[in-house]
């Protein structure tokens, strides 16, 4: 690990750094650094940090979820439908196992 007083800043590059963001392991100067919660972060991830979604889109994310569940299953039950099909459409003789027994029969 490179010591702390070789580092630029990730947003000014002629700046030193004074800290080390320890959310995205970026180094930062003085001014892109900030103090919440007592511990030093930069300012993209207090943002990121304070950011709470509103409880209207988690609802939103919910049914999303839910649809996508369903969507799901409904697909899956369509394929098994249509292999289901498939099956019907078999004919007797190759249930009844004598499909094979007959070509069998007429390599002798
Ligand atoms: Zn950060
Ligand atoms: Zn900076």
């Amino acid at each position: 690990m490179q010591s702390l007083a070789s580092q630029r800043c990730y947003n000014h590059a002629v700046r030193e750094a004074v800290a080390r963001c320890p959310e995205c392991k970026q180094f930062f100067c003085r001014e892109c650094i900030t103090e919440h919660d007592d511990r030093v972060v930069c300012a993209a991830c207090l943002a990121r940090i304070t950011r709470k979604p509103p409880g209207q889109r988690s609802a939103f994310v919910k049914i999303l979820w839910f649809a996508q569940c369903l969507l799901g299953l409904l697909i899956a039950w369509y394929f098994f439908f249509l292999y289901g099909e498939h099956l019907l459409k078999l004919p007797n003789s190759f249930h009844e196992g004598t499909l094979w027994q007959v070509n069998w029969i007429n390599q002798q």
